[in-house]
């Protein structure tokens, strides 16, 4: 017999690459990966992590078993349980007593169900996900200037560029695969102009024609000096301007405004003034440009206006809603975009509606058939475990995520979740360093036994299907979520399988579509009544996808109309400021985190794999030539790293990537797997006002010798 093969999405990063996977033994969990050469994301190219993703399917550290105290129950036990302690916290406390923190590995259906129960049902906005550490202040960026949160872009729009940007991004290592289509269009088209902004020189930089090593934190700045030198020169489209925007006017007096004199601009921003004159140059005079941007824009205290800056730009150049143009921001997990979809969020609703419309409150109450809809935000991700710390959130319930290592300030996690009066933590990892604290382990099915949908940073819904039974007593998260809220008494829950979930959400996601555009910033109401069989089926598509545009939708914003009310893209006015936390004697160097090539978060997964362990094997801090000269530090010598919030510890790694001032230390060691401590602890808590996304990129810190007593 041939062994089967089934098509199924990689679960790491947002670029969302098919993979087909041909089962060699399923009783082993043995099966051979290669990637899905009609996926429209990868055309069969993997990257390092995706093609070793075989390696990861075992039983080891799987949990099988629920358990509540540390004893082995039986389903009934553990969902009973749960149930009535949350029923009963509710009861007594409130509904804005209990919170979920959620994450970008769910799937879609799993998502929209657990936003279901606890905005719809429970009555409280508090879920939040993982995913606000990553790309909640695009969402904002998007929201403003478009009136939804909609990616403009494909990545076919990176191979018709003139010019891309990638600013904040180490795209090489983070999103490798749309890295490679990056490099294969430079290749194919030499005048193409790659442009590298980042206070790091990347691996990313090896394509770039300039590099940018700007000074932390000044990208808002830079983008403004753009601004104002795009309407100085004569290069903005007025015709574009004047029929699709809004409030060019007050932005660009801001932009003058926080200007300064071409050669202080560009020293503000540490860049030497004929590279930054080269930039604003090629970007004025090219017609074709895509702004790549990622976490080193968005995690940030300003990340938010950051984005609208870079946003600012394309809209005064036309240079949006054409190929080969647009602000790109690329999502960091597999699922961040499914989550904004179905509101995964503590600020949105569902379908993209929010919270604080009584229309959209209203229209999704009618939908669900319930009378107890949140109508306003709920805690985001770093106020929810500051409610779990000082007891306004009594029992909180982590869905596939590992904030005791990945969260800021990452030792008040574990001081709240150690008072905390029910923590619930469902996973398919049994000895995660969160799921340490757990009263009730409830155990989900792992990547290889998973069956939904997921949609990557380009909007393209992908499947994952199921290469193996669940493994023990595992259950998809849906079915976990669903059998919680019925038994606390809550109709609309009675799923079989995920393919209803996905029918529900396509319908809701279409459900009295008022829009002058006759398609809601995000419809998939095409899918309404999709059967088992075509679900199975289902293609990769980009959304919208609607009886109008029943093939998906490749760009957006195409016809120069938007989602706003008026239909017009809106400026906005950005005044710069710097980090929250300045260094000083004390701390005197910037803190950077960020991704390692062969690692995904925190190694629960990837570590499984030997060849991915081989690149960076421990805990590295960068350090810059000069920096570790004038300490006297040598390579592979061991620092101690202390802010003010943690400490840790950390092998020398001397790189002259790494900017003076400034050290790098990658975030996925857990205590579980390194004895010397997790960034994560030393990462001050600070938020954008406006995304509630955390500054990971900026904290002061000191490093010395680390001397053993
Ligand atoms: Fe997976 Fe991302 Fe690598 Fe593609 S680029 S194989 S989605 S980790």
């Amino acid at each position: 017999m041939n062994p089967t093969t089934i098509k199924t999405t990689c679960p790491y990063c947002g670029v969302g690459c098919g993979i087909e996977a041909t089962l060699i033994d399923s009783e082993k969990h043995i099966v051979n990966i290669k990637g899905d050469a009609q996926h429209p994301a990868n055309f069969g190219r993997l990257c390092s992590k995706g093609a070793t993703l075989g390696d990861t399917v075992g039983l080891e550290n799987r949990l099988l078993q629920p358990e509540i105290d540390g004893q082995t129950v039986d389903w009934d036990s553990a969902l009973a349980y749960v149930a009535e302690r949350f029923s009963a916290i509710i009861a007594e406390h409130g509904s804005d007593a209990v919170g979920f923190y959620v994450s970008g590995q769910l799937l879609t259906e799993d998502y929209y169900v657990a936003n279901k129960l606890m905005k719809g049902f429970i009555g409280s906005a508090n879920i939040d996900t993982n995913s606000r550490l990553c790309m909640s202040s695009a969402v904002v960026g998007y929201k403003r200037a478009f009136g939804a949160d909609a990616v403009p872009c494909s990545y076919e729009d990176l191979e018709q560029a003139e010019l891309i940007v990638l600013v904040g991004s180490n795209a090489a290592w983070c999103h490798p695969i749309a890295f490679q289509r990056i490099r294969r269009a430079k290749e194919s088209n030499p005048s193409l102009k790659i442009v590298v902004i980042d206070p790091r020189a990347t691996s990313t930089c090896d394509i770039a024609d300039l590099h940018l090593s700007i000074k932390p934190g000044m990208d808002a700045l830079l983008f403004n000096g753009l601004l104002a030198y795009l309407a100085e020169t004569g290069s903005v489209d007025r015709d574009f301007i004047d029929r699709h925007c809004r409030d060019f006017v007050p932005a660009l007096a801001a932009a003058q405004g926080s200007a300064l004199d071409f050669d202080e601009l560009a020293a503000a921003c540490g860049l030497a003034a004929h590279d930054l004159a080269q930039f604003f140059a090629w970007f004025a005079k090219l017609k074709k440009v895509v702004t790549v941007y990622s976490q080193g824009i968005n995690q940030s205290s300003s990340g938010s206006d950051k984005c609208n800056a870079i946003i600012n730009c394309h809209l005064a150049g036309g240079k949006i809603g054409k190929a080969g143009s647009g602000p790109f921001s690329l999502t960091g997990q597999p699922n961040a975009m499914g989550g904004r979809e179905v509101g995964g969020l503590a600020n949105m609703l569902a379908a993209h509606m929010d919270l604080e419309n009584p229309l959209h409150v209203d229209r999704v109450g009618r939908f669900w058939g319930s009378d107890r809809v949140a109508n306003r935000q709920g805690l985001k991700a770093v106020e929810l475990f500051d409610a779990v710390a000082d007891g306004r959130v009594k029992a909180i319930w982590i869905i596939a995520t590992n904030p005791v290592v990945s969260m800021p300030d990452a030792d008040k996690i574990k001081r709240a979740l150690q008072q905390c009066e029910l923590v619930v933590v469902s996973d398919c990892i049994a000895n995660t360093d969160t799921m340490a604290f757990a009263h009730v382990k409830l155990p989900a099915t792992g990547w290889s036994e998973k069956d939904g949908t997921v949609t990557n940073l380009e909007r393209r819904i992908s499947r994952q299907r199921p290469l193996f039974a669940p493994s023990g007593q595992a259950r998809p998260d849906w079915w976990i979520v669903c059998r919680i809220a019925q038994r606390m008494g809550f109709a609309g829950f009675n799923y079989r399988n995920s393919a209803e979930i996905f029918r529900e959400h396509a319908a809701l996601s279409g459900f009295e579509n008022d829009s002058e555009h006759g398609i809601r910033d995000f419809d998939i109401s095409a899918f309404a009544g999709i059967d088992q069989a075509q679900f199975d089926a289902l293609p990769p598509i980009q959304w919208p996808v609607t009886a109008r545009a029943m093939h998906g939708t490749a760009r957006l914003f195409t016809d120069g109309r938007f989602y706003t009310e008026h239909g017009k893209a809106c400026f906005v006015p950005i005044n710069p400021r710097a980090p929250f936390h300045a260094t000083d004697a004390d701390y005197p160097f910037t803190l950077n985190t960020g991704r390692l090539r062969d690692q995904w978060h925190t190694m629960t997964r990837t570590a499984l794999a030997a060849k991915l362990n081989s690149h960076k094997p421990e805990p590295t801090v960068e350090i810059h030539p000069a920096d570790a000269l004038r300490l006297g530090f040598r390579q592979h010598g061991l620092a101690k790293l202390t802010t003010r919030w943690g400490d840790m510890l950390a092998r020398v790694d001397i790189a002259v990537s790494q900017q003076p001032g400034s050290l790098f230390v990658p975030m996925h060691w857990t205590e579980q797997l390194s004895s010397r401590g997790r960034v994560g602890a030393l990462v001050n808590p600070v938020v954008d006002p406006l995304s509630g996304q955390p500054e990971s990129k900026q904290t002061p810190v000191r490093i010395e010798i680390w001397q053993p007593r």
